[in-house]
């Protein structure tokens, strides 16, 4: 500031000095008067382009361009372009923020869209456009509440009773195939509303199953109840002989007997469920479950047909030499239940064949052949479904507890291996256990004397 103070005080002496020596002889004061005026107005106008130049650059200017260079203004020019440069860098990186915001928004599994305080749309991320069939180009600024038409959401988003959220039907919901998308409005800011969406198709159809397991759980075991309730009943109450108490005493005994067998049952499918898969470095070799196999089926067929000439045919063959990798109690397990069945469906005197093949890929199948009823086709797909029964009443006459299938199932998932059924109705059926070659080998020393 003293320097342009000085500056100006010496321009006017200098011009007043020239209009001294310039003026004519007499006139010196008033030449000097005359030449320090001008001299003033000439710097004036000089610092007033100067000043205008910079508010023009200051207007439109480009920033990494100088304005002024020198003097007042070239330093208030010079702060102005940092402060500018400052302001843009902050821009730059408050917008390279936002892009991050947006991206991880767009990468988010949940539907999100931003609702401004009238309820138009200002911005949603793709998964929420394929929740609601919305197009960025053509929905923008629409009104939220235009676009999604059912009455359940528009009855939610008129209440502005936000605290829950709403379970609506999808978009590509059909009777047959339902999808569910359960929404959720937020306020913020001033009015706005931040919506989330996101597929609860998966979530509602194992909250049904769960409803489903725990009804169908309660009705098995109310059944047998009620059945042992009445026994003991009629034994407190009513004067009995030996022989019907032998009878009902009996009769008791296979209440509770299906009641263990489902409990226990429930209790093994838990147990799959909640254990991680076996290993491969459990080998048995494939003859010693089928010996034990065929233990097991010739005593089941003895309780189920006293009368020894109704016994089942029944015909064990296995590759020898062949050994399985996995947990032996549930191969053993499932195995058993496909020649339990076989044994329990097949009437009296009926054949079950049952064979342990090495396949030229390495693969081991494992089949069990009846000729009982068959199985008709659309039941087969269902068969391993928790309680799914073709015939309820042969199923609990013979001690089933509609769990065997979907145990083998489990068990079958946790090995890599594949179940296969082929039937026919009236003339029998063929289920077969195909074991990945993964889980094959030849015996070695080392399962010499390996039992089950
Ligand atoms: P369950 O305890 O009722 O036998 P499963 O899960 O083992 O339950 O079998 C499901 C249903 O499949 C059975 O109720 C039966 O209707 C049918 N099923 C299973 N194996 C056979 C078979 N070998 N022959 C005919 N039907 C069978």
């Amino acid at each position: 500031m003293f320097w342009r103070f000085f500056s100006f005080v010496c321009f006017q002496l200098a011009a007043g000095l020239a209009g001294w020596f310039l003026a004519p002889p007499g006139r010196g004061a008033m030449g000097a008067l005359i030449g320090a005026v001008s001299g003033g107005s000439a710097w004036f106008l000089f610092d007033l382009s100067r000043g205008v130049r910079l508010l023009r650059w200051l207007r439109v200017g480009d920033a990494s361009d100088v304005a002024v260079r020198s003097g007042l203004w070239g330093e208030v020019s010079d702060r102005a372009r940092r402060l500018i440069r400052a302001r843009e860098q902050m821009t730059r990186e408050s917008q390279s923020r936002l892009q991050d915001f947006l991206a991880a928004l767009q990468a988010s599994p949940n539907g999100v869209v931003l609702l401004d305080s009238e309820g138009r749309i200002e911005w949603f991320n793709q998964m929420a456009g394929m929740h609601f069939g919305l197009d960025a180009q053509r929905d923008m600024l629409q009104h939220f509440a235009n676009l999604v038409r059912d009455p359940g959401f528009a009855a939610y988003f008129a209440s502005h009773n936000f605290l829950s959220e709403l379970v609506m039907p999808g978009r590509e919901s059909t009777p047959a195939r339902p999808v569910k998308l359960s929404v959720h409005l937020h306020p913020y800011g001033e009015g706005r509303l931040l919506l989330l969406s996101r597929d609860v198709t998966a979530v509602e159809q194992a909250e049904a199953m769960r409803r489903d397991f725990v009804a169908n759980v309660s009705h098995e075991i109310r059944t047998p109840l009620t059945v042992l309730a009445g026994f003991v009943e009629t034994l407190q109450t009513l004067p009995l002989v030996d022989d019907e108490r032998e009878r009902y005493l009996a009769l008791m005994a296979q209440q509770a007997d299906r009641m263990q067998a489902l409990v226990s049952d429930l209790l093994m499918l838990s147990r799959l469920e909640g254990s991680p898969s076996p290993g491969s470095f459990d080998w048995m070799p494939m003859s010693s479950l089928i010996n034990q196999l065929e233990q097991d089926a010739s005593a089941l067929s003895a309780v189920l047909n006293p009368r020894s000439d109704g016994l089942h045919k029944l015909v064990f063959d296995s590759v020898t030499g062949v050994e399985i990798a996995g947990a032996p109690n549930e191969l053993l397990s499932a195995m058993g239940n496909l020649v339990g069945n076989a044994i329990r469906y097949t009437p009296a005197r009926g054949e079950i064949h049952v064979q342990a093949l090495l396949l030229p890929d390495g693969r081991v199948a494992f089949s069990v052949a009846d000729t009982g009823p068959g199985i008709a086709p659309e039941h087969i797909p269902r068969l391993t479904e928790r309680f799914y029964r073709v015939d309820r009443s042969r199923s609990r006459d013979t001690g089933g507890t509609g769990l065997g299938l979907a145990i083998v199932k489990h068990v079958l998932q946790r090995h890599g291996a594949e179940l296969k059924i082929d039937s026919t109705p009236g003339k029998g059926s063929v289920f077969t256990i195909i074991f990945p070659s993964s889980r094959v080998r030849m015996a070695s020393e080392h399962a010499l004397g390996y039992s089950v």
